[in-house]
């Protein structure tokens, strides 16, 4: 019964819930904070909320006793004013957001000329994205973008700047952000797929472009899932701005995307000598986090964490380094094309 405290039941943490609660999840939302979403059955009130400190030898307990409401007294309490206890930190804290995007940037790093890389490791922190066998995307995919990281860095040709290097949440705006900001030359979002197992079964790589309309049904599908990481991690997209939001349909755009897609098939290029390519390699959706209208911007999903094979892959050094090696080459090829088009205008 565990309808009024939900930590006095001492479940583990994990996906599963009871009572009121459906599921619930946790970890870091910004440097010293966390957050606790939980995913409830139906509408309902926090009636009371306290700290009872260690004894026993217990550790000490965050207590949430939930009351269960209709509807009507649910959307009242909903309202700003109503909710105050629950809003301090997070309506006074900026968002979680990387150094990058929060620190101006210093007189060295303008001054540094060279093209700036930026590498977005998909989710993080509360948002764990696709999990299968103990192993979760967000860690593999971390790990693939440090080896990138220090793959391009080793070339010294490139800034390169990570969205986050460790396992941080950070909301898809902030990662479009940090690309702006910096006027990144290149995005590239790193993610790993998962097919639940009644849709069968799919592997190999997928490189994903911007597109209004998904090039297919499992595009479609794929970018809903990856656009839902910020709510995952609680965050309300009606609170964010939303500057890029909405797919700006003008020539800078248009250019941007031509770009993006010409590094999507160089990209496809190089990899598929190395890595085991989707049936369908190159795709396009709306993906929130390639809304960027100024910077090319790319998603690699680098395999399915559901499917074996892939799986094996993803958590192997030799592959990830081979990997790694490829996207490199084709970064390379992409950059040196631009750098040389843009001295020649000048
Ligand atoms: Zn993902």
């Amino acid at each position: 019964m565990c309808r009024k405290s939900i930590f006095s039941c001492r479940r583990a943490p994990g996906p599963g819930g009871r009572g009121l609660v459906k599921a619930f999840r946790y970890g870091l939302v910004m440097p010293g904070g966390s957050r606790i979403v939980f995913d409830l059955t139906g509408p309902a009130k926090i009636a009371n909320s306290y700290v009872l400190e260690a004894a026993n030898s217990q550790p000490a307990r965050l207590v949430l006793e939930l009351e269960e409401v209709d509807r009507a007294a649910f959307v009242q309490s909903l309202a700003p004013e109503n909710r105050p206890e629950l809003r301090p930190a997070i309506a006074d804290a900026p968002p979680a957001t990387v150094p990058a995007a929060a620190a101006p940037e210093t007189a060295q790093q303008k001054a540094d000329g060279r093209p700036v890389v930026v590498i977005d490791p998909g989710h993080g922190g509360i948002d764990n994205g696709t999990q299968s066998s103990g192993e979760s995307e967000k860690n593999l995919v971390l790990a693939f973008g440090l080896a990138l990281r220090d793959r391009l860095e080793k070339t010294g040709k490139y800034r390169v700047v990570m969205t986050r290097s460790d396992d941080t949440f950070i909301p898809l705006n902030d990662r479009v952000k940090v690309a702006r900001g910096l006027k990144a030359a290149l995005f590239v979002s790193i993610h790993a797929d998962a097919l639940p197992r009644a849709e069968g079964d799919a592997q190999g790589a997928t490189i994903y472009t911007l597109s209004d309309k998904a090039s297919d049904a499992e595009a479609q599908r794929l970018a809903d899932s990856e656009n839902r990481a910020d709510a995952i991690a609680g965050f309300n997209l009606a609170e964010e701005p939303t500057d890029v939001a909405d797919i700006l349909i003008d020539l800078t755009q248009r250019e941007t995307r031509t770009f993006s897609s010409r590094f999507a098939h160089l990209l496809m290029g190089e990899m598929k000598a190395t890595v085991r390519m989707h049936k369908h390699p190159l795709k396009s959706a709306g993906f929130r986090v390639l809304k960027a209208p100024d910077v090319p911007s790319v998603l690699v999903e680098i395999g399915y964490v559901s499917n074996k094979g892939d799986l094996e892959h993803l958590v192997s050094e030799g592959w990830r380094s081979r990997a790694v090696g490829s996207m490199a080459q084709a970064i390379d090829g992409f950059l040196a094309k631009r750098m040389a088009t843009a001295g020649s205008s000048n």
